[in-house]
């Protein structure tokens, strides 16, 4: 949010304020996904395993390249706060950031998520969204953005004074532990900005701050990705429920998420290959 100005306008204001925006990365020349391959290895698919994420609670999935997982709503509308990491290194996570910069705020069929520096590749690709007929509605608001962080408690201490222990940080952070063994501190570092899964969200039009709205969302629809990468992930159901009110309490009304993963005929994927890390020298100019 700006303050209201101290400096006087210059002269040229109107002028520079009127300069035409360009894109800043333009995706002309984005590697894109195979949608054809994609919609025929669809067709194949046998689902391998299912799990459910309890509410206000989070589960660790791996999927290996090639693969399909989805993310489904069961019971009630819930969004979900997803984290990817490169099923054999870590230190290979999902980059939202980068991921916005490429698609945009909110993410779509067709879309990816990166992962970051110094690999900066496809770690799974969007195949189907049964809320891709929400596009933006009239206050801006779009669903499954990489605009917010994940609800965690050290905001929640920061602006309202208490520690609550099942915000999608601590969630993921308990997840990721069990999964890896890993120290409950250790873990917490590789938990990460997410993919806000059924999440509703947007800029206000005057402040342009970041706000949610009830997810449109209703049991049986999902989001589905492909693998690009052998990966693990995980995924809390966020206390805020279909985040209409508020986060980080007890709250709101909360319901499961499943995660369920799928193999396609390996036919229809022959002519496909995992994409490799970015081949940039890493000279950095010495
Ligand atoms: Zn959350």
């Amino acid at each position: 949010m700006k303050p209201v100005a101290q400096t006087p306008s210059p002269p040229d204001a109107a002028a520079r304020k009127a300069v035409k925006p360009v894109i800043c990365y333009p995706t002309a020349t984005l590697p894109q996904p195979d949608m054809a391959m994609v919609a025929a290895a669809r067709d194949t698919l046998e689902m391998t395993q299912k799990i459910i994420v309890p509410p206000r609670d989070a589960r660790t999935f791996t999927v290996p390249a090639g693969h399909f997982f989805k993310i489904v709503s069961v019971e009630g509308p819930q969004v979900g706060d997803l984290n990817l990491w490169a099923r054999q290194d870590l230190s290979e996570k999902f980059y939202s950031g980068k991921t916005r910069a490429l698609h945009g705020t909110h993410l779509g069929v067709g879309d990816r998520l990166w992962s970051g520096f110094p690999y900066l590749r496809p770690m799974a690709t969007i195949t189907y969204d049964t809320l891709d007929w929400y596009g933006f509605d009239a206050y801006g608001g779009g669903v499954h953005d990489v605009i917010g962080t994940r609800c965690d408690p050290y905001t929640g201490r920061l602006l309202g004074g208490t520690d609550y222990h099942h915000c999608c940080h601590s969630n993921l952070t308990r997840a990721l532990a069990a999964e890896t063994g890993l120290p409950l501190l250790e873990a917490e570092h590789h938990v990460h900005d997410v993919l806000n899964v059924f999440m509703c969200t947007g800029f206000t039009k005057d402040t342009h701050q970041y706000f949610m709205k009830a997810s449109p969302v209703r049991p049986g629809d999902f989001l589905e990705f492909f693998a690009e990468i052998d990966l693990l992930g995980a995924l809390s159901t966020c206390p805020g429920g279909d985040c209409s009110t508020e986060h980080s309490s007890d709250a709101a009304a909360c319901y499961p998420l499943e995660i369920q993963i799928f193999t396609p005929d390996p036919e229809t994927l022959s002519g496909w290959s995992s994409p490799k890390p970015s081949a940039y020298s890493r000279g950095h100019g010495l």
